[in-house]
């Protein structure tokens, strides 16, 4: 398969839709950002909008989105990711408030909350992600919150911070293989460092623990088999796979277009034979992709 041309399964449709257009003025009403926009993730139309299916993931999203909270503007450059680097701005101590009123808004039951990397700022966001988590359950203590955090640069308090704010899925992505941490990852970030903030998560509190993993950029079977084993080894419920997709001619290239049938195998693989709770794999599916109707499936039912 040629590495320029994309797969017919991989065409995603452009978004549209009454719900579409909704979504997007009450996040620009409220000056909040969304990882839907910001990756340019492939299941923006659908998921938005509610409707159809992603290739190789089931059925479709139902409005959901994913609130990316502090900021536009990265303080890391992993080289997979379209988030600009640099140039941090100062916290809008509004935010928690505002992702709250969106959630009641939009009228999602399950919201995923992610952020940029702040490494400028002394508790790395810490405080501000656990605010978000609080101000949500404080206004309704049934909608459930998954929190897709940073690594806080492994630092015990910070985890633990979010920890008692309350999520009820606590995701850190591992990315990739232990090999190809750089160059996917920025230098910062590491293997040991994900494994250690999830396997914290997993002892200290009874949240359920979540990450994702990217094929496509290099990685070899034995080595996708060995991080499965390794997160297991970590206490991790939950796993995803999807496929990269080169977001512009300056990130990493694609190094391979994975079958739809290969994502399929990892699913088993992962269920399976190393009983996690559910894994969602297709190429396009992404960390949050159907996140509150696969795990009300697999947890509430
Ligand atoms: Fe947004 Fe996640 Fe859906 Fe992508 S998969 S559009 S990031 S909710
Ligand atoms: Fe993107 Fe890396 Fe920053 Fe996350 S830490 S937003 S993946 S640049």
């Amino acid at each position: 398969m040629s590495r320029s041309r994309k797969p017919d399964w991989l065409k995603s449709r452009p978004p549209s839709g009454e719900r579409f257009t909704e979504i997007k003025r009450i996040l620009r009403e409220r000056d909040l950002n969304t990882v839907c926009e910001e990756a340019n993730c492939p299941n923006l139309g659908e998921c938005w909008s509610g409707s159809a299916s992603a290739p190789g993931a089931g059925d479709g999203g139902h409005g959901t989105a994913t609130f990316m909270l502090m900021g536009d503007r990265c303080s890391r450059g992993c080289n997979f990711c379209d988030v600009e680097t640099g140039g941090m701005e100062p916290l809008d101590p509004d935010e928690p408030r505002q992702v709250a009123e969106a959630v009641a808004e939009i009228g999602l039951d399950y919201v995923v909350l992610t952020s940029v990397d702040r490494d400028d700022l002394p508790d790395q966001g810490a405080g501000h992600f656990a605010e978000t988590i609080r101000a949500i359950k404080e206004r309704d203590s049934s909608i459930l919150v998954e929190c897709l955090v940073p690594d806080f640069r492994g630092e015990p308090d910070l985890v633990r911070e979010i920890l008692d704010a309350g999520p009820d899925v606590f995701a850190h992505n591992v990315e990739t293989v232990d090999r190809l941490q750089w160059p996917v990852r920025d230098r910062r970030a590491g293997y040991e460092q994900t494994l250690s903030v999830l396997s914290q998560a997993d002892r200290e509190s009874d949240v359920y623990t979540k990450t994702s993993l990217m094929l496509g950029v290099g990685e070899y079977a034995h080595e996708v088999y060995q991080t499965l084993s390794d997160l297991r080894q970590a206490g991790v419920d939950v796993v995803t796979f999807g496929q990269y997709l080169q977001p512009s001619r300056s990130h990493l290239e694609v190094s391979e277009f994975v079958h739809p049938d290969a994502f399929d195998t990892w699913r088993r693989v992962a269920e399976e034979e190393f009983d996690f709770l559910y894994c969602a794999s297709g190429p396009m599916v992404r960390s949050s992709y159907r996140a509150g109707e696969l795990f009300v499936e697999a947890v509430l039912r």
